[in-house]
């Protein structure tokens, strides 16, 4: 940079004089122009030489007029409002930023404010960086005041063999953090905006509380935890603004895989937005977390806990309370504000860890529930119009709901004054009661430390049915923040012996409460509405146990946990990717089990390698392999790596090496479609999360494609998703409970044309896959030879909310390959079947109780009836199931089913001849 000619700065100042003036660094100036934070340079020079007259400083030093201290004049001059950044208020109707519009608005405020750090958690599922905003005093924020309150926070999370001094230090010193996990629910937009003003006022603020806030606590800001979702609603909601149809509902899902089910994933963290929560939870240790969400729109305005019963009594006891102290001074404080229609203590349970993490990590964990407008277009709801519903009246003036809503509009800028209202008294109790609440975070996991009845833990051999699954399940654990270690040596527990390789997961650690809920088997308790009424639904599933769902043994142990067997163990901070091992020379080709899931992703990468797969059958006689395993000649051209792909995807595998004679079925690449209706089906989600981790292609099918018809020539498999038949038949209306109209285009279902195209394809060869809703909607549609035995049952007689039961497999059967004889299925809504006419059952009921986990009303109605059903049509097949075989990317003990539901569409029988 050349300087400037004398002539150019005559009657200016340069940068160096005004930020003497302001009290600046000369580059502080620079940045601030150049962000907008101060007003543009009066002149710059063709070499771009700032240049300044005596009216931009008058206009920047207006600002340090009123005898605040320099410093914070400087903060509320520069930070810009959500206002200013985007040029209309937030809340405004019709008016909602992107993703990349938050985060530079936050960007900027960072840029502009020292109380204000933005950062990158990592990447979403469609690789929008996934940001948390970190907001307090600079000091808490910079050098080293933000690793040091980590560590002091680390000591009372872990407080193990550390001296009291420690501890008491770590509570006289360290910063409270407070997490407020906004939009997780895309469509649930006002916490996401609320976070903007929210960072604003505190950024900006000097009033005492604000003050506090900022010296007492570290507030972490997740504006969303689904960035790509954020964008996809925006986008849907721009499509139609300004027409009659603004603001109507998403046909889609709008998480690319899991939809609304984000935030029924905080155990298994199957998705990458959770994976990026779960360890930031982990480093920065929380004493409370606020999960902010939307409900409908015609119930109560404001829900905030307590919940109700039943709560999991893996969760702490303070914590437990912890919900009714802080929904309360909430609650309190919206009420006091004059916004009515505030409840506590209504619909939401909290018994499901797979609803929030921090309960079990020793933060409380609250969630609120603002009642919605259709997105950012204002609806009116008189008072007529107000529901009741799960024993609550919105209408009514009760202890947990003492003012009433009246009716009338209701808008998004209404929903972030709730919110606003809400987070402030949320970071107001974390900043006043600092020290309690640091106290009580060590004494919430110091319980779980000093853990000392049974179960004491548990151990995970290493002789498994499936071992990658029991890989899965440790690192799920180990994602979660528990600690397993894994025996070197024979370990002796309970007095049994286990061998080297065994993990050990003690319960008498800090993430012990984690731990514990979900290896145990959940006894879910008998919550009528009266004594013998109707049963009063969980908010989520009552069973949980992982090791049920995954298919793992995992043995309880029921005393202490000997000083040896803890000195036997290493810690183990990551599973290793398990190799398979090769046995046997292959003279003639190579042969694996079918047991772990993982087998099925050998296959494919065979199929996909070009090798020829086959499945048994029958038992491989001389090899002791089971009917399904797989077998692989070897190719003539011995180009292709069988070995390596086998042992790559974890799969021992063993040599062919004598004469074999075996009936087959020879697998092909299945072409298969997945049917996505415009009522978004998330199970349609997780099928397609589920296949895509097991590098399974698939192809989507909306209405149209269906009632085309001409289906089989496309494809060998059609999966319709678990969903009810009417959605499946009528799908979207083409208006809303509301007289909405829906988007054109997006209404309507399959219809009668769409199904009987389904039934040509499954005439004409193809197999047609089912399970829970879309199974017995089928079975009726095709009026197929099965009864569901469980339809007219009243729920007073049969009900079954997401329990975990016993089937016998018929592991013969091609979709029972590989299966344990005795698996145990999670079952959602109730199907099960009696075979009235031609077809097999794969999968039954045991003729007792075939409870394990969770709750279940009358089982008699379930002894020796049907769970899975082939039932032939034409030249196709139909395969009903009536549980819900991948539930969640949970229920990896039962996959199989629909893998092999896949394969055998695409498999032909063959026999298999080799050194013959
Ligand atoms: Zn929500």
């Amino acid at each position: 940079m050349s300087r400037p000619k004398r002539s150019e700065t005559e009657g200016f100042q340069t940068v160096t004089t005004v930020a003497r003036r302001l009290g600046l660094q000369p580059q502080m100036v620079r940045t601030r122009v150049a962000s907008g934070a101060l007003p543009p340079a009066t002149k710059e020079t063709p070499s771009r030489v700032m240049l300044f007259d005596e009216a931009w400083v008058e206009a920047a030093e207006k600002a340090h007029a009123g005898g605040t201290p320099i410093r914070r004049r400087r903060a509320a001059l520069r930070a810009p409002s959500p206002a200013a950044f985007l040029g209309y208020p937030l809340g405004t109707a019709g008016k909602v930023p992107g993703w990349g519009e938050i985060i530079a608005y936050f960007e900027a405020l960072a840029e502009a404010s020292d109380r204000v750090t933005v950062e990158t958690l990592g990447p979403s599922t469609r690789g929008r960086p996934l940001i948390a905003v970190a907001v307090s005093a600079p000091e808490n924020l910079t050098g080293p005041g933000r690793e040091r309150n980590r560590e002091l926070l680390g000591r009372l999370w872990d407080p193990r063999d550390r001296p009291e001094t420690e501890l008491a230090e770590a509570i006289a010193r360290a910063r409270s953090v407070a997490v407020i996990l906004a939009t997780q629910h895309s469509n649930e937009i006002g916490a996401a905006l609320m976070t903007m003003e929210l960072a604003h006022l505190l950024a900006t603020g000097n009033d005492p509380e604000t003050g506090e806030v900022l010296s007492r606590t570290i507030t972490l800001l997740i504006p969303s935890g689904n960035p790509d979702g954020i964008d996809i609603i925006g986008e849907w909601y721009a499509r139609w603004l300004g027409t009659p149809y603004e603001g109507c509902d998403l046909p889609w899902l709008y998480h690319p895989y899991v939809g609304h089910d984000n935030n029924r994933d905080w155990f298994m963290l199957t998705q990458i937005e959770n994976r990026h929560f779960a360890a930031m939870h982990n480093r920065e240790h929380p004493q409370l977390v606020f999960d902010m969400h939307q409900m409908g729109r015609d119930g109560a305005r404001f829900m905030v806990p307590p919940f109700i019963d039943p709560l999991d009594p893996n969760q702490d006891p303070v914590i437990q309370q912890g919900f009714a102290a802080i929904g309360t001074a909430i609650a309190a404080r919206l009420t006091a504000a004059g916004k009515p229609g505030v409840a506590t203590h209504i619909v939401f349970d909290n018994y499901s860890p797979s609803l929030a993490y921090g309960n079990y990590h020793g933060s409380i964990d609250l969630l609120s529930e603002a009642a919605s407008c259709r997105f950012a277009t204002p609806v009116t709801v008189e008072e007529d119009d107000l529901r009741s519903g799960d024993g609550f009246d919105p209408r009514v003036r009760t202890w947990n709901h003492p003012l009433p809503w009246e009716g009338g509009p209701w808008t998004l800028r209404d929903i972030l004054d709730y919110d606003l209202i809400a987070a402030r008294a949320f970071l107001d109790h974390a900043a006043k009661y600092r020290e309690g609440l640091l106290r009580d975070y060590l004494a919430i996991n110091r319980r779980s430390i000093e853990r000392d009845e049974a179960p004491y833990g548990y151990a995970v051999p290493p002789a498994q049915h499936d071992p990658g699954a029991a890989d899965e399940l440790v690192e799920t654990l180990i994602r979660g923040a528990v600690e397993v270690g894994e025996a070197t040596g024979p370990v002796t527990l309970d007095g049994v012996t286990y061998p080297a390789g065994t993990r050990l997961i003690a319960l008498d650690q800090p993430a012990g409460n984690f731990a514990k809920t979900l290896m145990e088997t959940q006894e879910y308790p008998e919550l009528r509405r009266w004594p013998d009424g109707p049963p009063i639904p969980p908010y989520d599933i009552s069973g949980h146990t992982l090791p049920l769902q995954m298919g793992v043994g995992a043995v309880e142990i029921r005393q202490p946990i000997p000083a040896e067997a803890r000195t036997a163990v290493t810690p183990l901070l990551a599973v290793p990717a398990r190799t398979g091992s090769v046995s046997g020379d292959g003279t003639w080709g190579w042969a694996f089990r079918p047991d772990a899931n993982h087998s099925m992703l050998a296959a494919r990468r065979l199929l996909g390698a070009g090798a020829h797969v086959h499945r048994a059958k029958e038992r491989v006689p001389g090899l002791g392999l089971p009917s399904g395993s797989y077998l692989a000649p070897r190719p003539g051209d011995g180009a292709t790596d069988i070995t390596g792909i086998v042992t790559g995807a974890g799969i021992d595998v063993v040599g062919l090496d004598g004469p074999l004679t075996v009936e087959t079925l020879e697998m092909g690449g299945t072409r298969l479609g997945i049917y996505q209706s415009w009522v978004a089906s998330i199970d349609e989600g997780w099928a397609r999360w589920v296949l895509d981790e097991y590098e399974i292609p698939h192809e989507a099918l909306h209405d149209g494609d269906v009632r085309q018809g001409d289906l089989h020539e496309r494809f060998d498999a059609i999966l319709l998703p678990a969903q009810g038949g009417d959605d499946l038949r009528d799908g979207r209306p083409e208006k809303n409970a509301f007289k909405e109209p829906n988007a054109p285009g997006y209404t309507g279902g399959l219809g009668a044309v769409g199904m009987d195209a389904l039934r040509r394809f499954v005439e004409r060869g193809g197999t047609l896959i089912t399970s829970d809703g879309s199974a017995s909607a089928v079975a009726e549609a095709f009026a197929l030879p099965v009864r569901n035995v469980l339809a007219g049952l009243t729920e007073s007689q049969f009900y079954g909310p997401g329990s975990l039961l016993r089937v016998v497999v018929d592991t013969d059967h091609p979709l029972g390959y590989g299966l344990p004889r005795q698996t145990t299925v999670l079952f959602l809504k109730g199907v099960a079947f009696d075979l009235t006419g031609p077809g097999t059952v794969v999968a039954r009921y045991p003729q007792s109780d075939p409870s394990m986990s969770g709750w279940l009303l009358g089982p008699e109605h379930l002894y020796g009836k049907a769970a899975v059903v082939e039932v032939p049509l034409g030249e196709g097949k139909v395969v009903l199931i009536g549980c819900r075989p991948y539930f969640r990317a949970q229920a990896r003990g039962t996959y199989k089913l629909l893998f092999n539901a896949i394969a055998q569409a695409g498999s032909r029988p063959s026999r298999l001849e080799l050194g013959g």
